[in-house]
């Protein structure tokens, strides 16, 4: 049987028109996105349009701030500020990759919790540890919700399957790969995590071959290929990599996974582009209005800033 394609962007224009109904509905007036690009990385940059394209189709306020890759830390540390104290501003995203000088854990440290919706502050990112999140990871929380409605549309109740089921996580970054494992084991999955020193020391077949769902953030192209995965495993693919081709010297996007060998085993796998990337767009929107709910006299009550 050939593999299910598990189609992103279909899952995300539903969650798109209900995420417009939650804004129509709102008593808390428009949410307001704040994001951060420092230096001119090509998907970063592809990530921001996108987002701005998708805050004027809802209707949210956008503040984009760009920066110079050779940019001083205080003057990023000034720019976050600046979102912070900013009314009209719910939600902050830091884009990645940073240039050097720019340690990412300063910047996130700096971040208002209550508009840290990425949960990258380690306040947020403890909560979403303790399986309390404030807000859920957009990535990560797009991986599970591409599963759970896969899971749901193949006649399974996604509680029952993930109890039984082993989930390997490879990539563990601070805002991919580690919250995503902490999603898993909320879900009584269980959970391994294999990332480059796995790989480097040949260990990576033996760990990915024991997946029944093998969701792979690495940022490498054709990581995992058709010897590396059991039969019927569903693959989910969150890489995203810029491939130039040699011949037209056009820039395409591939994923991590060599899509053509897992998909002649795999019981279903999730494409890039379509597969993850457009659900976690709209995750980082919902996350937004959300924000925007948070109650202000939080603020008030002495939150770091
Ligand atoms: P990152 O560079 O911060 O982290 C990558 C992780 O993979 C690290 O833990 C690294 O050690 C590990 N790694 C590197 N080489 C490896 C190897 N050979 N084997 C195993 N692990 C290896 O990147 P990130 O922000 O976690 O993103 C990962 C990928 O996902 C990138 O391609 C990024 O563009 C993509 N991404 C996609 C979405 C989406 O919505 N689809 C969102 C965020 C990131």
């Amino acid at each position: 049987m050939p593999a299910t394609v598990i189609d992103g962007g279909a899952i995300a224009a539903e969650l798109l028109m209900s995420l417009r109904e939650d804004i129509a509905c709102s008593e808390h007036g428009a949410p307001g996105l704040g994001t951060v690009l420092v230096g001119d990385d090509y998907g970063a940059a592809a990530y921001e349009r996108r987002l701005r394209h998708l805050a004027e189709g809802i209707g949210c306020h956008y503040d984009h701030r760009y920066l110079p890759a050779d940019v001083e830390l205080a003057e990023v540390l000034a720019t976050l500020g600046a979102l912070n104290a900013d009314p009209r501003i719910s939600g902050i995203l830091i884009l990645r990759p940073l240039p050097p000088q720019i340690p990412e854990e300063a910047l996130y440290r700096r971040l208002d919790p209550l508009k840290d919706i990425e949960a990258v502050h380690p306040w947020n990112a403890g909560l979403v540890a303790l399986g309390e999140p404030r807000f859920t990871p957009s990535t990560p929380a797009a991986a599970f919700h591409m599963l759970d409605r896969y899971l749901l549309d193949s006649g399974r109740k996604p509680s029952e399957f993930y109890e039984q089921s082993t989930i390997v996580w490879v990539g563990r970054s601070n805002n991919v790969g580690k919250p995503g494992m902490w999603l898993g084991l909320e879900r009584h999955a269980t959970v391994i995590s294999c990332d480059r020193w796995c790989d480097e020391h040949g260990r990576m077949r033996h760990f990915a071959r024991q997946a029944d769902v093998l969701i792979v953030a690495a940022g490498v192209p054709n990581l995992i290929g058709a010897d590396d995965v059991r039969d019927g495993v569903i693959a989910i693919d969150i890489g995203i990599n810029p491939v130039t081709d040699p011949e037209t010297g056009k820039v395409r996007l591939v994923g991590d996974l060599d899509y053509d060998g897992v998909a002649s085993r795999a019981e279903a796998i999730s494409p890039v582009p379509g597969g993850v990337g457009p659900i976690t767009d709209v995750w980082l929107f919902a996350n937004t209005v959300k924000a925007a709910g948070l109650p202000r006299w939080v603020h008030e009550l002495g939150q770091p800033r």
